[in-house]
């Protein structure tokens, strides 16, 4: 019987005929998976899989947490992913819908302590598609999942909190044994807005943080624009001219308001101008821009010049980083950069408003 690799259901169908193997489930929605993943977990019954760098990820992770992250990026409309060893997304790279994530980065969705109960309650949000007043029904089976529980007391716990928070009222005449019925309260739908305004999880916006005093700088901005509007989302770019005068407050809100942020970490020598005036150099603006970003929860993606990588500041060197390089005046092998800068937001924040949109793309 054929059986999710995320959550074991057994009403899944498995493409063993595809490479790497396309799963359809109920509950996780579409993804796809190596064979030898899907083997050592669903058919030989491992208790874990083996990676390439030497780790191990067991089942009873991919079990609980695998299966949490997957039924919340269902919900999120953020299924349809290749999970692959983390240091194999390259390979996996390609044209279409499914995008490579790294399972160790998967399994890292998983919430913190401190922010689960927020993720909870922005997952019943979603699980009630916006309706105030409608009673929710949450078993302690596969629906626990969206409160990230494993266990029938841990569910009761986190149903608690909300309740005592006022963000939930409890239904169920006399709490039975494995179910609960709830519903949102306005607080609770008050503070869902919030958690989604804080997170800029409604905006259609991506902020491209760059340099713009350079004549081959034309050619990395359109690409990371097509690679933004590919994706679904409107580019915010602040000119050079309005840079220089540094509209401090402008760009703070922004950045606020972006889904996400690209910085474009190129930095060629510095060198004085015919007046004298200091040019070129480290762009210390990208550098604020992008820690302002990451300081707000936001997703940061680092695009470089290949040929000054070497002056990539060793507190970002670790971080990954699509590199580009210039062949004559254009980029080189323009389409796959697109692409992958294209396929990496998806796998990361989802497709955006515009995605696929008549008149758009
Ligand atoms: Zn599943």
């Amino acid at each position: 019987m054929p059986e999710c690799f995320l959550c074991g259901n057994t009403d899944t169908t498995v493409q063993d005929n595809s490479h790497p193997y396309l799963l359809s489930c109920p509950i996780c929605g579409q993804y796809m998976v190596p064979e030898r993943f899907y083997d050592a977990i669903c058919r030989d019954k491992h208790s874990e899989i083996h990676l390439p760098s030497g780790e191990c990820i067991s089942k009873e992770d991919i079990r609980y947490k695998g299966k949490c992250v997957a039924f919340e990026r269902k919900l999120k409309g953020l299924d349809r992913y290749i999970l692959v060893a983390d240091a194999d997304k390259e390979k996996y790279r390609k044209d279409g819908d499914f995008y490579p994530m790294g399972l160790n980065e998967f399994l890292d969705e998983f919430p913190k302590n401190h922010e689960l109960l927020d993720r909870a309650l922005l997952n019943l949000g979603r699980r009630e598609n916006q309706r105030f007043g409608k009673k929710l029904f949450i078993s302690a089976g596969v629906y626990a999942s969206a409160l990230f529980a494993d266990t029938h007391d841990v569910v009761g716990n986190i149903i608690n909190y909300l309740f005592s928070n006022k963000l939930i009222e409890i239904k169920t005449e006399h709490h039975s044994i494995d179910a609960w019925e709830i519903v949102i309260t306005p607080d609770g739908w008050a503070r869902i807005a919030e958690l989604q305004r804080n997170s800029g999880e409604l905006s259609d916006k991506a902020f491209i943080a760059m340099w713009f005093n350079n004549e081959k700088n034309g050619e990395i901005r359109g690409a990371i624009e097509e690679a933004v509007k590919g994706a679904g989302y409107k580019s915010i770019v602040i000119d050079e001219k309005r840079h220089e005068d540094f509209i401090m407050n402008q760009i703070i809100n922004e950045i606020n308001e972006s889904r996400f942020v690209i910085a474009d970490f190129t930095s060629i020598p510095e060198g004085k101008d015919k007046d004298a005036k200091l040019v070129n150099g480290v762009r210390g603006g990208v550098y604020w821009e992008a820690g302002y970003a990451r300081g707000l929860k936001k997703k940061v993606f680092h695009t470089c010049r290949k040929d000054t990588q070497d002056r990539l500041h060793f507190d970002i060197e670790q971080i990954n980083t699509l590199f580009w390089e210039l062949e004559g005046n254009s980029i080189k092998d323009r389409a796959k950069f697109v692409n992958g800068l294209k396929q990496t937001i998806w796998a990361e924040v989802g497709k955006g408003p515009y995605c696929g949109r008549l008149g758009y793309n």
